[in-house]
C-alpha cells in the first residue's frame, strides 16, 4: 500500500490489521498498514445514538444513559442521572455527551441496489464517534477534553455531509449484534474535513406517530417512481408494506 493516502470505508476493511502489539482501544483495536498519515470518505447517513454519563465519584464506574430515538429522550435521560445523584448524595458527576453517527461508503450502491449483497452490507458502513469538548481556549479556538472539537465540528444536523476524515483510530465492534461494522475515533476537530453535500442523499417525507417529520436519510440512486419523488426510510417502507397487508387482509375478512 506503498504511497496511498486516499482509503475508503471499504478498502479499510480489507486492508485492516489487528492491533495486537499495542494495548487494544488505546490507539484502536485495527492498525491500517499505510506510511504517514492517510484519509477516508464517507457520507453521514444518521446518529445512531447520543447519551450522556455519569460518573459514581465513590467507586469510579461510569454510569451510562443512553438514549436514541427509539428509547429515551434526552430529557429522560438527564432526569434518571439526576435521580441518581441524589440518590448518591451528588456523588455522580455529569461527565460526558457523545453521538455515534453512521456514515457510508459514497462509493457503494444504494442499499435496495444491493440488496442481494451477501450480508457485506457492513463493509460499506462505518461509524464515527464523537464526544462533547470540556472546553474551548479562547485565544487558539481549540477545543479540549471529549474528542478535542469532533464533536463540535459535526453537530446534530450533518446528515447527507460528506466528510473527509484524517487518520482516526479504528475500534472493532463491542458486541456481536452490531455486527462487523468498525468505529471510527478521529483525534480532533481538525482532522475532520466537510467537503460538502451529498446530492444522492435525501431524508424519509413519512410521518411518525407523533405527526412529526421521520427526517431519516435515505439514498435516492436505485430509486424510481413515487420512492424517489417522495422517499421514504428502510423503516417506513416496511411499516407501509405491513399496513397494505394489514388492509387486504381486513378486506378479506369482509
Ligand atoms: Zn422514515
Amino acid at each position: 500500500m506503498d504511497g496511498r493516502y486516499y482509503l475508503s470505508p471499504s478498502l479499510l476493511y480489507s486492508i485492516r490489521q489487528r492491533a495486537v502489539a499495542r494495548g487494544q482501544g488505546q490507539d484502536g483495536d485495527y492498525e491500517i498498514p499505510v506510511e504517514g498519515e492517510w484519509v477516508t470518505i464517507a457520507c453521514v447517513t444518521g446518529i445512531l445514538k447520543e447519551w450522556i454519563s455519569g460518573k459514581d465519584d465513590e467507586d469510579g464506574k461510569e454510569r451510562l444513559e443512553w438514549y436514541d430515538d427509539d428509547q429515551i429522550s434526552k430529557k429522560e435521560a438527564k432526569k434518571r442521572l439526576e435521580r441518581l445523584r441524589q440518590e448518591k448524595d451528588d456523588r455522580v458527576r455529569l461527565i460526558d455527551e457523545g453521538r455515534l453517527y453512521m456514515l457510508r461508503d459514497i462509493g457503494s450502491q444504494a442499499r435496495g441496489a444491493a440488496g442481494e449483497g451477501g450480508g457485506n452490507e457492513g463493509h460499506h458502513e462505518i461509524k464515527l464517534q464523537t464526544v462533547k469538548a470540556h472546553g474551548q481556549d479562547k485565544e487558539t479556538g481549540r477545543y479540549y477534553g471529549g474528542t478535542k472539537g469532533t464533536y463540535e465540528k459535526l453537530g446534530r444536523y450533518c446528515h447527507g455531509q460528506v466528510i473527509a476524515i484524517i487518520t482516526p483510530r479504528i475500534s472493532a465492534s463491542k458486541s456481536v449484534r452490531d455486527g462487523d461494522v468498525m468505529t471510527l475515533r478521529p483525534p480532533d476537530g481538525a482532522s475532520i474535513v466537510v467537503l460538502g453535500n451529498a446530492k444522492d442523499y435525501t431524508s424519509c417525507t413519512a410521518r411518525t406517530e407523533e405527526g412529526e417529520k421521520c427526517g431519516h436519510y435515505v439514498d435516492r440512486k436505485g430509486l424510481s417512481g413515487s420512492r424517489a419523488k417522495e422517499p421514504i426510510c428502510d423503516f417506513h417502507l416496511g411499516i407501509g408494506v405491513e399496513r397494505t397487508q394489514r388492509g387486504r387482509q381486513e378486506f378479506a375478512n369482509s
